[in-house]
């Protein structure tokens, strides 16, 4: 009998390899090794309904706790991967686990903030259940708040921390919020909502250290200033977890390097979600996706190709972020030299930015445009050159293009 597969990682790329090996009728031992103390969950949600306390962990499980021995998926929680031993099986504290095929779905882990202070209570980070639970009780009216960091997740806990009552102010590093994702029309656009909900927005901002004798009382910024706060969440982006492949020989560049069918330098080995830098054909580059559509889709594919039934991964990426009433979905990849054409007028709240490159619809944030949206996945994937005067006109819709 096959000594079978382990997965190295709880989240959502492991628990999708896992229900997708069972899916596809593999007979042999599967077992998921996760350092979290909780079943595989969506995270999307840490930052917006369960931050908010809208949301029960419950309903961010990716399958009901008893799923996994309906389908003798071995689930061994709180425990962590050592070092992986590819052909052989992997090591934790416990002991060895032979395998016959091991998937790396290890995510990363939150980048730190290398300044004074950044270890004092008060000071938070957030990527797990635990993160958020450390400090959700303290989201209370006139909590004074910074939030180091004007990403996604900075500005929905902004979002969240400013509709519970708390006093919220973003020191962003850059000259703009979400500058290395989006057109400067959409910065602007979220520049401006929170500063209505009164939000404070500080760009060109950065933190030089945080301040206090037991706990958090102060962040220090670049310009010389100390502002009060009660509390710090710091949201600057992640790491790969990439130690184990490297540790055992296998490539790694910006995230463990896999092939279309999530297969690492190593035989016997894959790899899929947020730790892996893959090809996608359909945009015809490498890259390292942090989103849920990346995790399931590639957790998917490495099950396929442990299964013989090799499925290339080549999807438009797509993902979302919800602040206030405001939905923005975005599907595709843009590049800062992208041309930029608006659907409908940025000074609502509802528009949508699409990118073009040589004249090819290759992007879209689409803010509260669900139509836009769907559109723009199956005219992005055609290769769609639209006639711009058309695309402008948010009258048309994009599939009449
Ligand atoms: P992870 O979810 O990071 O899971 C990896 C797991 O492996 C972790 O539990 C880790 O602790 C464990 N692990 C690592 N090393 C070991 C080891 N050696 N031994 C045992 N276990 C180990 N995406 C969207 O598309 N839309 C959103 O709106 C969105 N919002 C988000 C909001 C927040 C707050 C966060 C944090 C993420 C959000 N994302 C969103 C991103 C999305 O959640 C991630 O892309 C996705 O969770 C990646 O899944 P993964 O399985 O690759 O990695």
């Amino acid at each position: 009998m096959s000594n079978g597969v382990v997965i190295v990682g709880g989240g959502e790329a492991g628990g999708q390899a896992a229900i997708s090996l069972r899916q596809g009728g593999y007979d042999a031992p599967v077992t998921i090794i996760g350092d979290e103390p909780y079943v595989p969950y969506e995270r999307p949600a840490l930052s917006k309904q369960f931050l908010a306390g809208e949301m029960d962990m419950e309903r961010m499980y990716l399958r009901a706790p008893d799923f996994y021995d309906q389908k003798n998926i071995s689930l061994r929680l709180g425990e962590r991967v050592t070092a992986i031993m590819p052909g052989q099986g992997v090591t934790t504290h416990s002991g060895d686990i032979a395998a016959e095929a091991i998937v790396l779905a290890t995510g990363g882990r939150v980048r730190t903030l290398p300044v004074d202070g950044a270890d004092l209570p008060g000071v938070h980070y957030l990527r797990s259940f635990d993160d958020v639970l450390a400090f959700r009780d303290r989201l209370a009216a006139k909590t004074k708040i910074a939030i180091v960091g004007g990403g996604y997740i900075g500005l929905e806990v902004a979002a969240v921390a400013t509709k519970l009552g708390c006093a919220v102010t973003v020191l962003e590093m850059e000259e703009r919020v979400l500058n290395r994702v989006v057109a400067p029309e959409v910065s602007a656009f979220y520049t401006r909502i929170h500063t209505e909900e009164g939000v404070e927005i500080r760009t060109g901002t950065t933190v030089t250290g945080f301040t206090g004798s037991d706990r958090l009382t102060g962040v220090a910024c670049s310009d010389g200033t100390t502002r009060e706060v009660d509390l710090a969440i710091v949201g600057i982006g992640i790491v790969p977890n990439v130690d184990l492949a490297e540790a055992a020989g296998l490539d790694v560049d910006n995230g463990i390097v896999v092939d279309a069918l999530t297969r690492t330098s190593h035989p016997g080995v894959y790899a899929a979600g947020d730790c892996t830098n893959h090809p996608n054909d359909l945009l015809g580059r490498r890259l390292r996706l942090e989103s849920v559509q990346n995790a399931l889709s590639q957790g998917k594919t490495a099950a396929n190709a442990i299964l013989g039934n090799a499925t290339p991964y080549a999807e438009v990426p797509w993902f979302w972020s919800d602040q206030y009433d405001v939905k923005l979905q975005m599907v595709g990849i843009n590049d800062p030299g992208d041309d930029v054409v608006i659907r409908g007028d940025d000074k609502t709240r509802s528009f949508s930015v699409c990118y073009l490159r040589g004249g090819v619809l290759v992007a879209i944030n689409a803010i509260n445009r669900p139509k836009d949206f769907l559109q723009a996945k199956k005219a992005i994937a055609a290769g769609l050159k639209p006639d711009v005067a058309k695309l402008a006109d948010s009258d048309v819709a994009l599939k009449e293009l």
